[in-house]
């Protein structure tokens, strides 16, 4: 049995459709058949693995909300990082092959395309404890890490925010920061794979380098949209609250070669944003 941590989110829910009688837990959100586990009580976390004893882990849920994570340090830690350790606790226990979910936001940003062997160097809150996730996961061999880059489908982040505007004729701020969005439905498509062939270590699927300005450019026009609308805010200029990498793109070639599933093109991302959103949920992540 497949225990799905973090069921209830974007990648959470398209795994559930992929993997067959998964247990899935949320927290805030309920999902029919699902249960409640809270990550910041670590004996909970501990207990539901130990008395399900799960084949495999897949642990989807963080603190998603970047600015958030820069307010809440706490709360970050101890979602992000310190559950990781606990479920990596378990998990050994048990014998679970574990797949944690991690980010291009562990990069600083620089150098943009990395690969699994770069040094990470996070530059806000949230990509600090991701990291630190990530250290707790690894330490566990039978392990695998699934670094993605902006996750986009049903959640009310870059890509849904800039359609829906652009569906009602407003104008998009969109920021001179790369990136490599993925479609929740492809990234579930390529982890089933991995779960499936049981690989162990880091490995980036992401889709392909973009700006959030080119991104917004392609929506406009992908659904005949006036690319005039979509406003280029250069880097420099821009307003987060937490610090933003300028160019955290993942390189997937790794994946591409191992897996053989086909990754989306930007376009291919683009139409499942556009034909499958009609619910908009949370905020950024
Ligand atoms: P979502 O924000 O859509 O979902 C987050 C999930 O985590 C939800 O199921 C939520 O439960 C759960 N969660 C949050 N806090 C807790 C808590 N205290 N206890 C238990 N569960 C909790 O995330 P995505 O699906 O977009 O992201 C999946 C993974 O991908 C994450 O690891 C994220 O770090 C990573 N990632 C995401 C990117 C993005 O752009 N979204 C980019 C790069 C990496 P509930 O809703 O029920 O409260």
């Amino acid at each position: 049995m497949a225990l799905i941590i973090g069921g209830s989110g974007q990648l959470g829910r398209e795994l559930a459709k992929r993997l067959e009688g998964a247990l899935l837990t949320y927290n805030t959100t309920p999902v029919e058949g699902g249960v409640k586990l809270d990550l910041t009580d670590p004996l909970a976390v501990e207990d539901l693995i130990i008395k399900r004893r799960p084949s495999v882990i897949v642990n989807t849920a963080a603190y998603t909300d970047v600015d958030g994570c820069e307010d809440n340090r706490e709360l970050a830690y101890r979602v992000n990082t310190l559950a990781v350790k606990h479920i990596v606790r378990a998990a050994r226990l048990v014998g679970s092959y574990l797949v944690h979910v991690s980010t291009d936001y562990v990069f600083d940003g620089e150098k943009g395309d990395y690969r699994e062997d770069d040094t990470p160097s996070p530059i806000n809150h949230y990509g600090l404890t991701k990291l630190l996730g990530e250290a707790y996961a690894s330490s566990y061999d039978d392990a695998l890490i699934v670094r993605t880059s902006g996750v986009f489908g049903q959640k009310n982040n870059f890509p849904l925010v800039a359609l829906q505007k652009l569906r009602r004729g407003e104008r998009v701020e969109a920021v001179e920061m790369w990136y490599s969005p993925i479609h929740a439905s492809n990234l579930a498509t390529a982890m089933v794979e991995l779960i499936k062939r049981r690989l162990t270590g880091v490995i980036h699927v992401a889709g392909e380098r973009v700006s959030r300005y080119e991104l917004a450019q392609a929506i406009a026009k992908h659904i005949g949209a006036d690319p005039e609308l979509v406003v280029r805010i250069p880097y420099t200029q821009a307003r987060f609250k937490a610090r933003r990498p300028m160019d955290s793109s993942l390189n997937s070639q790794k994946a591409k070669t191992m897996l053989r599933q086909p990754f989306n093109t930007l376009e291919e991302n683009i139409r499942a944003l556009v034909h499958n959103t009609s619910v908009a949920t949370h905020s950024e992540g």
